[in-house]
């Protein structure tokens, strides 16, 4: 009994994550007492602190108010790198619970964010994608495209997966090549952002032109251009890593 009470004693914020999404009651991460929230704290795990409170995750669903944590992204950057961490790991274990090798259930790990096969002995750990998102500047102006995949109209900079067995370096240039037909120089690594879309690591990079002629690849972009930095169209929203790299590009644009 005294075991049960210390679990709805447990206080803290709640990640309750299932299928890509979480619980954001009003649109809030809950912070309380496991008790209070009517939540399980038996099966919660620790992934993290935020205000010097802990940070909990339980892998289930809410009957109500599941959402998607892009919600957080605009609010607070620290608790959206939080709470994405909480449902990229829902995610995980919801997708390794049987080994990929023999097919056996899996058990998940106390001492780290990995499941293991008791049977074949296997260690999965979260599969994170990398992937370059790159600002381009040609004097005055940087380049912006329309994607295919944002169904808003919104312009913002290239961006594309590292494949297997290459440099983010060597992925830029590729990426910009492939989907702009121009080539550039003067590659500058700026920062990173966890993705948790599902599961990507964005590497932020500013370059200039170099050479050619903007030739778009159908299959990813609507249109691209270059736009003078004092008249912009709609650009990602604060908090995206993508409007970071834009607002970069327009200090140095300015100083040009
Ligand atoms: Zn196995």
């Amino acid at each position: 009994m005294v075991e049960y009470n210390h679990m709805t004693e447990q206080e803290g914020w709640w990640v309750c994550s299932e299928g890509r999404d979480l619980w954001l009651p009003q649109g809030q991460l809950p912070y309380g007492k496991a008790g209070e929230l009517g939540l399980d704290a038996e099966r919660a795990r620790k992934i993290g602190e935020y205000q010097g409170r802990p940070c909990w995750l339980i892998c289930q669903q809410q009957p109500t108010e599941m959402e998607n944590v892009r919600r957080l992204l605009g609010i607070n950057k620290q608790l959206f790198q939080l709470a994405g961490r909480g449902v990229q790991l829902a995610e995980f274990y919801r997708s390794h619970r049987w080994c990929g090798y023999c097919g056996a259930t899996m058990n998940r790990s106390e001492k780290e964010f990995a499941c293991l096969c008791d049977h074949c002995g296997e260690r999965y750990y979260p599969q994170i994608a990398p992937c370059i998102i790159i600002a381009i500047r040609k004097g005055r102006k940087i380049l912006l495209a329309q994607h295919q995949r944002h169904k808003q109209p919104i312009f913002t900079v290239l961006a594309g997966f590292v494949e297997a067995g290459e440099t983010l370096e060597e992925c830029a240039h590729r990426e910009v090549m492939e989907e702009s037909g121009i080539t550039i120089k003067n590659l500058r690594y700026v920062a990173s952002q966890p993705w948790p879309f599902p599961h990507s690591l964005m590497c932020a990079f500013t370059a200039e032109y170099d050479s050619g002629e903007i030739d778009i690849d159908p299959k990813e972009l609507k249109s691209a251009d270059w736009f003078d930095v004092s008249q912009l169209p709609k650009i990602p929203e604060i908090g995206t890593i993508a409007r970071r790299l834009i607002e970069d590009t327009i200090v140095l644009c300015r100083e040009e």
